[in-house]
C-alpha cells in the first residue's frame, strides 16, 4: 500500500502467522483432531466430494499444511493427474511431505513453498483449487484471491473451506466460549503453546463470514458464487468458477 504503517501492520501479521505454523506443525493433526473432536474430518470429506476431482486433473491444494486434502486428491486424480501441495510455512511443508510419504502417498504430488499472494504458477493451469482453514491466515486476501482467479483454469473450480459465522445466537454464543475460553487452555496443555490458539480464536473471529467472503470472491472475479453451511456455519465451504 501507498502507507508505510500499513505495510509494517502486514508485516506483523506475516510474522505472527508464520510463528504459530512453525510452531504448531509438529503437533498439528491432533490439535485438530482434539480440538474440532475430528469433525475437520467430516468438513474435509465434503469439499473433497464438492471439488469432484477426476483422473488425470491438476489439482492445487493451497494453505496445504500438513496435506489432509491432498492425500485424498491423489488417489482421485490418479497416475496421469497432479497435485500440488502449495504452503508458505517450510515447517507445515515437511511434516506434510514426511507423513504424505509415510502414507505412501507418491508419484503425482509436488511440494511448492509459495504465498498464496502471489502464486509462482502459470495462468489458467488447474482445474481445481482448495484452500482449507487457509485464507483466514493470509494478510492480503483479496489479492490472493485474485490470485488464485488467474491460476485456474477456464471452467475451473475454486473450494474455500474456513470457519465462518454460527447461524444461531445459542451456537454463537457456545462457540465462543469454547474458542477463547477452553481452545487456548487445550492449546497449552497440549502444546504448551496457549498464544498460537488465542492467535486461532482471534483469526476465526476476524475472519469475514458468509456474505462478505461471497462478495470477496466475486470481486476476485470468481462466478457462480455460493455457499454451504456446515455445523450451523461454524464452517462454510464457498464455491466459485472461473468462466
Ligand atoms: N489446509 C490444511 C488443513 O486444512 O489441515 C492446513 C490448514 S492450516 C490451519 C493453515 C495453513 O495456511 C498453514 O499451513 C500456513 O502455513 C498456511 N498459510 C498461512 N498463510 C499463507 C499464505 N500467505 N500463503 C500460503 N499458505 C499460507
Amino acid at each position: 500500500t501507498h502507507f508505510g504503517f500499513k505495510t509494517v501492520e502486514a508485516d506483523k501479521k506475516a510474522d505472527l502467522v508464520a510463528g504459530v505454523f512453525h510452531s504448531v506443525a509438529a503437533k498439528y493433526d491432533i490439535m485438530n483432531d482434539v480440538m474440532s473432536f475430528g469433525i475437520h474430518r467430516l468438513w474435509k470429506r465434503f469439499t473433497i466430494e464438492t471439488a469432484g476431482a477426476r483422473p488425470g486433473m491438476k489439482v492445487l491444494d493451497l494453505a496445504g499444511g500438513t496435506g489432509d486434502l491432498t492425500a485424498k486428491f491423489s488417489k482421485l486424480v490418479g497416475d496421469k493427474g497432479q497435485v500440488i501441495l502449495a504452503d508458505i510455512n517450510d515447517s507445515m511443508l515437511k511434516v506434510g511431505r514426511s507423513k504424505l510419504r509415510d502414507l505412501g502417498v507418491v508419484g503425482n504430488v509436488d511440494y511448492v513453498q509459495a504465498n498464496a499472494e502471489a502464486l509462482p504458477f502459470p495462468d489458467n493451469h488447474f482445474d481445481i483449487i482448495t484452500i482449507a482453514f487457509g485464507l483466514r491466515n493470509v494478510t492480503d486476501k483479496d489479492a490472493a484471491l485474485r490470485s488464485m482467479q488467474r491460476v485456474l483454469k477456464p471452467g475451473g473450480k475454486l473450494l474455500v473451506l474456513e470457519f465462518s459465522k454460527p447461524q444461531h445466537e445459542l451456537m454463537r454464543q457456545v462457540y465462543d466460549m469454547y474458542s477463547f475460553k477452553i481452545l487456548p487452555k487445550m492449546g497449552d496443555i497440549i502444546t504448551q503453546d496457549a498464544g498460537s490458539y488465542e492467535y486461532l480464536a482471534e483469526s476465526i473471529r476476524m475472519h469475514p463470514d458468509q456474505e462478505t467472503l461471497k462478495a470477496m470472491m466475486q470481486d476476485a472475479g470468481f462466478e457462480q458464487v455460493d455457499y454451504i453451511n456446515m455445523t450451523d456455519g461454524i464452517v462454510a465451504l464457498h464455491r466459485g468458477y472461473k468462466f
